[in-house]
């Protein structure tokens, strides 16, 4: 892929971007694109950078640090995969949210790293929204109960929610999956909990941004239509697992 065909996937993305925030009413201010960069090299993410881009996401703690320590300081790391207890001492340095909090061992741990070094974290809870089983993220059910306890950790503040609905074919079939979303954000701030600010809700991939958009994602997360396809390396002692 070359500069121009980055340059190119970006100004596409920003031209759906915008439209969808028409038909629905919204402002184009209200919503971040989130560029998802994991496998990409540096070169890649600086000419996004350069056109402009400020936010990025990564799903792997390792590859996020590295590419903190090597790319300019004003980036806005995400950090939006699955993360380990053992990893938070690292991310928490790092990233500006964490989008990928489903379960209270986690945030225990982040309060505990949190509180050594005297931060507070913001940080996302992740609904499986769709109830997938190769899913993390916590039950629509489960969420308020969580962020119920979470909110007692002086360390933590719960900006919002963050799903990854379902691959499909047609976005239009996770719409009802988004607005279950946007409904539950709703609910939650209703209660007006202490340390909880439904501010954010990180719905929206390359395939259903637009539909996500629509039903009121604050922040969208688009990988592939901006960097192109992944191509994963799989490790000899992987590939039986494949
Ligand atoms: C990889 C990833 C994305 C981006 O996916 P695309 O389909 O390439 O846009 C978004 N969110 C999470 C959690 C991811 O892991």
């Amino acid at each position: 892929m070359t500069e121009q065909d980055l340059l190119d996937n970006l100004r596409e993305v920003e031209e759906r971007i915008e439209r969808a925030c028409i038909r629905s009413g919204r402002k184009r201010e209200d919503v971040t694109l989130i560029a998802v960069s994991k496998t990409k090299p540096l070169a890649m993410l600086q000419t996004v950078y350069q056109a402009g881009i400020r936010e990025f996401g990564e799903n792997k703690v390792q590859e996020l640090c590295e590419k903190a320590e090597n790319l300019n300081s004003d980036i806005h790391w995400h950090m939006i995969g699955h993360l380990q207890r053992i990893k938070v001492r690292q991310v928490i340095q790092k990233a500006c949210l964490i989008h990928s909090v489903d379960s209270l061992r986690l945030a225990e741990q982040i309060e505990l790293e949190a509180s050594k070094c005297d931060r507070i974290v913001p940080i996302l809870i992740e609904v499986n929204v769709a109830g997938e089983e190769t899913k993390y993220g916590v039950s629509v059910l489960e969420a308020p109960e969580l962020i119920q306890k979470i909110s007692d950790f002086a360390h933590i503040r719960v900006k919002g929610l963050m799903t990854s609905a379902p691959y499909v074919s047609n976005s239009e079939e996770n719409r009802e999956y988004f607005k279950n979303l946007y409904q539950l954000c709703i609910d939650i701030q209703k209660k007006n909990i202490d340390n909880v600010d439904m501010e954010i809700l990180s719905m929206g991939m390359t395939n259903d941004y637009e539909v996500a958009i629509e039903e009121g994602a604050t922040h969208i997360r688009v990988g592939t239509g901006v960097f192109g396809e992944r191509f994963y390396q799989v490790k000899k002692e992987d590939e039986a697992n494949v």
